[in-house]
């Protein structure tokens, strides 16, 4: 099999990375393939389950045609600049070209450590985070939300050690448009590197922003990419858990996935990660934190942009655009939710009315909407006083009989399936004790996360009490 590789960004000049093989690793043994996927790159799916394509997917073959790098970028991790953070854990194999044309980044997450690895830490992943990114990758692609995929996990046969417990070594194969991040233009920035910045963004130009000739078109263009992305995270009660500036990806695609966490009971205030301790990046700071983030890419971008008090003018008007695409956004898709086709401002208390009510009665974020596309009665059960809901009802339903299709918008809006906590948890646990059923299923069941289909009822339910899951590590 021959993989139609063509490699851009080791093309660029060597300090963009570190050139750098997989570690191989000792039994490598496929857990879940993405046969739709490698078909949309245009990889033979039987290929890559035989012992060749295994030996490929884990790091321990190079195909003809790659040329593996470790990517050199910076960032501030919970509001720490790091002038050098690069892939300590991943190597990328090269850029695939879709028979389409399109262009992908097959990357191998934990293929041993590289240049940019710190102290001690091993370059390796374990299975937990490992499947807890495939899955929850897929179901954001599924839900229509932008995201690097994922191609493959593999178990590697190793043993990696986490919090003093031996688990099991597994690798991820990530495809995504790209791996350019903001951290990526901050590591030229903060050594003064003007010809890196403006090679780097030639190249993020080239692969995504072709429509754009200045460094300001480019961070509008990025702006409003983002703001349209972190608009969907929030109607979907998705919190990434850790956007540093490391972890956000100039595409406009979701990546990184870490200690993030779709919410069950709502609440605006809500933080899962781990290591997370002060709420940084609690759920509704996501579209701050996504501005502040947005304001470092352009501070990197200023000493492109032609005298300075002007740019910084320019360059602060773009980060702030932001807002209104944003708003506007969450203003249609919250609108959507309910059932409005096309919500106006005036709208904005009877979304707001409902969360609010959803917050102090620790309402299901998923199941109080789904329950509104399909029989609004049964959302009142998803109130500790159903009463609540009841007053709210009357006024959105008078809203409502205004709208032409409004079951029909929220078909498209509401998912009935998200993967949820403690399912993702308890696939783990199954997984590392061997048992891959569980995550089998699970994709399946989150394959069409809109669609009725009886056979999934189980991954609709909330968890019970003492299935709750309060804490998501990395
Ligand atoms: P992340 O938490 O994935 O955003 O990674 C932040 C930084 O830590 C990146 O530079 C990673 O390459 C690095 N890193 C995370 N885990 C490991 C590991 N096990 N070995 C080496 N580097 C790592
Ligand atoms: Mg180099
Ligand atoms: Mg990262």
């Amino acid at each position: 099999m021959t993989i139609s590789f063509d490699n851009s960004y080791a093309r660029l000049p060597e300090r963009f990375f570190e050139r750098q093989n997989p570690v191989p690793v000792k039994a490598p043994e496929l857990v879940v393939l993405n046969r739709d996927l490698a078909a949309r790159l245009g990889l033979d799916g039987d290929w890559l389950e035989s012992p060749d394509g295994i030996a490929m997917l884990a790091g321990n073959a190079l195909p003809e045609g790659a040329e593996p790098i470790a990517q050199a970028y910076a960032g501030h991790q919970f509001g720490g600049f790091v002038p050098r953070l690069g892939d300590g854990r991943a190597v990328m194999l090269g850029e695939v070209v879709a028979p389409d044309g399109a262009r992908f980044d097959l990357q191998l997450k934990g293929a041993g450590r590289t240049e940019f690895s710190r102290g001690r830490s091993d370059g390796r992943a374990w299975i937990g985070p490992v499947l807890r990114e495939y899955v929850l990758s897929e179901a954001m692609a599924a839900l229509g939300v932008p995201t690097t995929r994922a191609l493959a996990a593999l178990r590697t046969g190793e043993t990696v050690v986490r919090e003093a417990s031996g688990r099991p070594g597994a690798i991820l194969v990530r495809v995504a448009a790209s791996h350019i991040r903001v951290g990526t233009f901050q590591y030229f920035a903060a050594r003064d590197d003007l010809e890196g910045l403006e090679t780097l963004l030639n190249t993020l130009i080239e692969r995504h922003y072709p429509e754009c000739e200045t460094p300001l078109e480019v961070l509008q263009a990025v702006a409003a990419r983002q703001a349209e992305l972190v608009a969907h995270w929030m109607a979907l009660g998705f919190i990434h858990g850790v956007m540093n500036t490391d972890n956000m990806a100039l595409s406009g695609e979701t990546i990184d996935y870490g200690p993030c966490a779709f919410m069950d009971h709502y609440h605006p205030g809500r933080v899962f990660s781990s290591i997370d301790q002060f709420g940084r990046y609690a759920y509704a700071r996501q579209p701050q934190i996504a501005v502040w983030n947005l304001a470092q890419f352009a501070t990197c971008l200023l000493p492109l942009m032609g005298e300075r008090e002007v740019a910084v003018e320019e360059a602060s008007a773009a980060v702030d655009s932001f807002i209104g695409v944003y708003q506007r956004a969450w203003l249609r898709r919250m609108g959507r939710k309910i059932g409005i086709a096309e919500a106006s401002e005036e709208d904005l208390p009877l979304i707001e009315d409902l969360l609010g009510r959803m917050a102090t009665e620790k309402a299901d974020f998923t199941r109080v909407f789904s329950a509104l596309r399909r029989d609004p009665q049964t959302a009142r059960a998803e109130f500790t006083e159903p009463m609540a809901f009841d007053l709210w009802r009357e006024t959105w339903e008078a809203r409502i009989a205004r709208e032409a299709d409004p079951a029909g918008v929220m078909a498209t809006e509401n998912p009935l399936r998200i993967p949820r906590n403690h399912r993702v948890e308890e696939m783990i646990a199954a997984a590392m004790e061997g048992d891959d059923a569980p995550l089998h299923r699970l994709l399946e069941a989150l394959s069409e996360p809109f669609a009725e289909d009886t056979r999934y009822g189980e991954y609709e339910a909330a968890p019970r009490p003492e299935q709750r899951v309060q804490r998501t590590f990395c």
